[in-house]
């Protein structure tokens, strides 16, 4: 299948009552690592670039390993994503390359650091959106400020300083004519999220349903929602890494967000775990080996395992094969025609 827009995975997704995990890449292992998970378990699938991703493997070796793997695995929708656009000029220049979708990340200033102001936010999320949709692209917004910083993007913090208030995401919504909206609900970017299992005073899924009740055909994207399993911790720091105690978003509260409105999973720092544990394990059982081979094959091995247990948690797995690409044109006549119209329906 050719990379099809985002926007079909969500709307399919919510079809399916399911949600889609959109993880992070940077590099050809970890690309390989997703599609053999996705066709393992017979998933539809998000694969997200950064701005730090884009700078680190280049833009045409990124497109590039995307195009092989949407030929290699032609029974998988899939689509490519920019994370965290800063910027109108960042969401372009991605467009023009090839991504089906971006985000726009208007809630911080284009420094990706210092929050913006609402109006802010919505003019230059609507300029996005503007340009996008005539050519068939989706776009992603966030309304709130997540935690953290990770690939020097983030306000830092806990994720609880800018949650999402839900009658500015009804107003944003509207304004901005986004296809999904991210939400900040105390997840926060990078390995730290949670001193503790969290709970409800600092994982605040009680918003996603307050949000989805008002915006209930809305697709919500989750940011930050690594779960940070405990056995990955331990094989990291069992063959010598130093990572701190520290907790994510468990599985079970995403799925609870997924029966309310959330269709795109972003997941990150559980896939680096993943690889980085394998690789010092070889590095510490086999300290005479040298052929990057024979550690980054486990490497993309770990991953696989995470991002495919990922699939079948967030019940996408299955449904691969429920429909047939879109292609990106047929995408831009249907934000023209009104049949992908994304005036939202609002309810009290
Ligand atoms: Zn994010």
């Amino acid at each position: 299948m050719p990379l099809v827009s985002t926007r079909q995975l969500l709307d399919e997704a919510a079809k399916g009552g399911y949600g889609v995990g959109a993880f992070n890449v940077n590099n050809m292992e970890q690309i390989q690592a997703i599609m053999e998970a996705a066709k393992e378990t017979n998933s539809p699938v998000i694969i997200q670039a950064s701005r730090g991703a884009r700078a680190y493997a280049q833009d045409l070796y990124l497109y590039h390993l995307m195009l092989a793997a949407a030929e290699l695995y032609p029974q998988i929708p899939l689509s490519m994503h920019l994370d965290h656009g800063n910027s109108y000029e960042t969401c372009v220049s991605a467009i023009e390359l090839g991504f089906t979708s971006v985000m726009m990340d208007g809630s911080l200033k284009p420094d990706g650091k210092t929050p913006a102001t609402f109006e802010e936010n919505v003019e230059v999320t609507r300029k996005v959106v503007d340009y996008a949709h005539p050519r068939g692209i989706a776009v992603e917004g966030e309304i709130g400020v997540l935690g953290g910083v990770e690939d020097g993007h983030g306000a830092g913090g806990t994720g609880l300083e800018h949650l999402t208030d839900p009658d500015q995401a009804v107003e944003f919504a509207e304004r901005t004519g986004v296809d999904s909206l991210a939400v900040a609900i105390g997840t926060s970017h990078g390995a730290y999220k949670f001193t503790k299992k969290p709970d409800g005073s600092v994982l605040k899924m009680d918003l996603v349903v307050a949000i989805h009740k008002r915006l209930p055909k809305t697709h919500l994207v989750m940011h930050g929602s690594s779960s940070v399993p405990q056995d990955l911790q331990d094989i990291v720091n069992q063959y010598g890494g130093k990572l701190k105690q520290t907790w994510g978003v468990p599985v079970e509260e995403i799925q609870l967000g997924i029966k309310n409105g959330v269709r795109k999973v972003n997941v990150d720092t559980d896939s680096r775990l993943a690889i980085t544990g394998a690789i010092r394990k070889v590095f510490a059982e086999t300290p005479e080996k040298f052929d990057p081979r024979d550690y980054l094959k486990p490497a993309r091995a770990a991953m696989q395992k995470v991002v495919a247990l990922r699939m079948t948690q967030f019940g996408q797995a299955g449904h691969a094969g429920d429909y047939k690409a879109i292609s990106i044109a047929d995408m831009a006549k249907g934000y023209k025609n009104g049949t992908l119209s994304t005036k939202p329906e609002v309810s009290k």
